[in-house]
């Protein structure tokens, strides 16, 4: 769930929760002093005909009047005597015989209960006669007053509560969303540039902001910026270091080279040994030839000259070549070849293609077999470049395509492992050709190399899927 709808769900409950338990409160005191005002109401009647009441010298009840009833209206008397019969009740109620509560009518102590009658919901006060310091009984007096009124003043009170928090729910949601999309908004744009900058891998991109770097999207960004700032730096150091220092070391190399050629020549020196300094100084001119190829991928500075390229001329090329290095040690074949023309540089489509045959090559056991195939799929061209070499570990194989990885167990192989370049430099030809490459593997069944190039405009409509 994003931050967004989050805070926004945060915001309008928080506000509902708020006006809720306010509402509670407001409803929980109009009910106390309502039902307040009617108890009030009772005792004062209740009163009223105490004042009217007498207890005759048997003890039997003698109401002298009941005239105040008349001016509450809304207030129901019934006066019991001590035998439990109905000795008189208000105008109102006259034929109802039965107590106006009927559970609190035995109270031992004056009691105020809710009672229903007759779907009517009522207040009652019911209060025991007493007479003489015996406290003997001489009866009980109920009154009695309508809720109806309350409950509906409750009831509406309810709704108007529950409208309200509805309504600010929602006026809190939609306002939350809002203010909290706009705050929002420029950290939207900093993952997005951060994104850009991750696919572009561009690191001079900076993230724009109009706002002020006072608050704290603005220090964000500003720190991010910065961040960014270093790490160009760091990484424009770093290249120009790598590129500097390849670009030195191949003088010294070809000296050293040059030097062994002309000890070979005078014969002053042990064959073994000048064949040993001149392999080493073999692999020392690749390393530092793909360093500098390398450095100027990243820089930029390795310019791509485009033309149209027939694949497949290239492919057999490289299977031609290929095929001496591989001897009788690996089978090298082609399963299946269609005319496949490209938009690329030539020269660097070859490196690639030379870098993966030889790989398959430099990893395959003598007696494995090594297939390459080129068709169209769909508006691309798909070349793949299988063996049945020892495979690559399934650790190893998020890390293939960076520069200077060489999956653990080929460090240890043999001398003829290379620097961990090829495959990052072959990386970075194909994306900036606008394709993919992809691998392929199962340890100790065998690697598969697959590159997809887009095909040149004019052979799209042509397409055709080969068959496998
Ligand atoms: P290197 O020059 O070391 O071969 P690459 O970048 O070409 O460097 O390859 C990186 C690593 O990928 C190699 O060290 C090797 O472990 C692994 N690798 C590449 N191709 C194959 C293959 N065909 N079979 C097995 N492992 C391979």
């Amino acid at each position: 769930m994003s931050l967004r709808v989050r805070l926004t769900i945060l915001y309008s409950a928080l506000t509902g929760g708020i006006l809720l338990l306010f509402g509670v409160l407001i409803y929980v005191l109009v009910s106390m002093l309502l039902i307040n005002q009617v108890e009030d109401n009772l005792l004062q009647t209740f009163n009223d005909i105490i004042e009217n009441t007498r207890v005759d010298s048997v003890g039997d009840l003698n109401v002298v009047t009941l005239p105040q009833l008349d001016l509450t209206a809304n207030v129901y008397v019934q006066i019991w005597d001590a035998n439990g019969r109905l000795h008189s009740s208000s105008a109102g109620i006259s034929r109802l015989q039965q107590p106006l509560d009927p559970q609190g009518f035995q109270s031992r102590t004056p009691l105020y209960r809710d009672s229903y009658i007759q779907a009517a919901h009522l207040r009652v006060l019911t209060v025991p006669l007493v007479v003489g310091a015996e406290r003997r009984s001489a009866g009980v007096i109920q009154l009695a007053a309508n809720l109806n009124v309350v409950d509906a003043a409750r009831t509406a009170l309810l709704q108007i509560i529950a409208v309200i928090a509805i309504v600010s729910m929602t006026v809190a949601a939609v306002a939350s969303w809002f203010t909290i999309g706009r705050a929002l908004a420029p950290i939207s744009a900093v993952t997005e540039m951060a994104l850009n900058i991750a696919r572009a891998d561009d690191l001079s991109n900076r993230i724009p902001y109009q706002g002020t770097a006072d608050d704290e999207i603005g220090q964000l960004i500003t720190a991010f910026n910065d961040t960014l700032e270093r790490l160009e730096r760091l990484f424009t150091s770093q290249q120009r270091f790598l590129a500097d220092v390849s670009h030195e070391l191949r003088t010294p190399l070809t000296v050293v080279k040059g030097n062994v050629d002309l000890l070979r020549k005078m014969g002053c020196a042990d064959e073994e040994s000048l064949s040993s300094i001149e392999d080493e100084a073999d692999r020392l001119s690749r390393l530092v030839g793909d360093l500098l190829l390398e450095a100027q991928a990243e820089s930029g500075k390795l310019p791509l000259k485009f033309t149209d390229v027939e694949l497949d001329t290239l492919l057999l090329d490289v299977y031609r070549e290929m095929r001496i290095l591989a001897r009788d040690r690996v089978k090298l074949k082609v399963s299946q070849i269609d005319q496949v023309p490209v938009l690329g540089d030539p020269d660097r489509l070859k490196q690639v293609l030379i870098n993966l045959v030889s790989n398959a090559i430099k990893y395959t056991p003598p007696g494995g077999e090594i297939i390459l195939s080129l068709g169209k799929v769909g508006e691309q061209a798909r070349l793949i470049v299988r063996d049945t070499g020892p495979g690559i570990p399934a650790e190893d194989m998020p890390h293939i395509f960076e520069r200077f990885y060489r999956a653990e167990k080929s460090r240890t192989r043999s001398k003829a492992g290379g620097f961990g370049l090829g495959l990052s430099i072959a990386y970075w030809i194909i994306t900036n050709h606008g394709g993919q490459i992809e691998v392929a593997s199962q340890e100790g069944e065998g690697t598969t190399f697959c590159i997809w190039l887009p095909l040149l405009r004019s052979q799209r409509s042509e397409s055709s899927i080969p068959s496998e």
